[in-house]
């Protein structure tokens, strides 16, 4: 039996910061044999239509997903929340999106004047043109900088400029992980904690804000990600399963020019395994 993950919850395309368009990704997904994908860009809905298009073609199940960006206060780490099932065209998300793009929009004029002060400012116009149409964000600044030599690698770029305690001053402001978890349940989704070895909480005090998030109206937390240890991944299946939370999984990715260790629905070096039958996918219709 064959250990590959045939599904994929959480994959970026150029509709936010990754690499390949929507239709690209189904194509790359069908080609690395994925039966089921959800596509998460964060903030925005923009990719899915295109998305769905494609994976009709190619014959794989696409959820509609997304991935937004919020902020508990005390706690550091990235703090996502992804929407599984929502309705792409929902009006309420619609503008929350735009909204959420056009303070990225602001926020790149800081990181443009942050990064000069730094004296590895990129070309304004390089930064544009790899953000395309999509939401701009700190990848796209990455990218470029590693082309121009400024830096050596999109890990430098996060390292050393884009994931500092001083980036975090320039910061877009963000909403508060309730808030998105009551916008994907008005839009049809449900709602699920990304990536929780990001927030960097000890298990009690993870436990503590998983209770107050299913009060919220948190549905599922992601136990399978390319970067959880079999630890990791062995003590979120178990929270999980505490809290009456769904288990998702998927590998975050974006694209071998913006995250060049994880591979679509393999993870990194293949080791990551999400299982098939997730319960998640039976509650989504969209
Ligand atoms: P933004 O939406 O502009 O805040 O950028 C968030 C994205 O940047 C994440 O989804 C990742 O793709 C990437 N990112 C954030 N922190 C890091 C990091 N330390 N190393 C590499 N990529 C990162
Ligand atoms: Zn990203
Ligand atoms: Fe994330
Ligand atoms: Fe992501």
């Amino acid at each position: 039996m064959s250990n590959k993950s045939e599904i994929d919850l959480h994959i970026h395309s150029s509709a936010s910061d990754g690499q390949y368009t929507s239709a690209q990704l189904m194509l790359l997904a069908q080609e690395v044999g994925l039966s089921v994908v959800a596509l998460t860009d964060h903030d925005t809905t923009a990719g899915l239509a295109e998305a769905k298009q494609a994976a009709q073609t190619v014959g794989i199940r696409l959820i509609s997903g997304i991935e937004l960006d919020t902020k508990y206060p005390g706690i550091g780490g990235n703090f996502h929340i992804l929407g599984y099932g929502i309705d792409p065209t929902h009006p309420a998300l619609q503008e929350v999106c735009l909204d959420f793009a056009s303070q990225r929009q602001e926020r790149a004029e800081r990181i443009f004047w942050y990064l000069e002060s730094c004296g590895v400012c990129p070309s304004r116009q390089r930064v544009y043109e790899l953000a395309g149409n999509g939401v701009m964000g700190r990848p796209h600044f990455a990218r470029a900088m590693v082309e121009q030599g400024l830096v050596s690698s999109t890990r430098e770029a996060f390292d050393l400029y884009l994931d500092t305690p001083q980036f975090q001053t320039i910061d877009r402001q963000k909403p508060h992980p309730r808030e998105a978890i009551r916008m994907i349940m008005q839009a049809g989704g449900i709602a699920v904690l990304a990536h929780p070895s990001q927030l960097k909480l000890g298990e009690h005090l993870l436990s503590d804000l998983l209770v107050e998030l299913k009060n919220d109206g948190l549905g599922g937390l992601e136990c399978y990600y390319s970067t959880h240890s079999q630890e990791q991944t062995d003590q979120y299946v178990t929270l999980a399963n505490q809290f009456g939370l769904f288990i998702t999984g998927g590998s975050d990715f974006h694209g071998e020019k913006v995250k060049p260790q994880i591979e679509l629905g393999r993870g990194i070096d293949g080791s990551l395994c999400i299982p098939s039958r997730l319960k998640i996918l039976d509650q989504v219709t969209v």
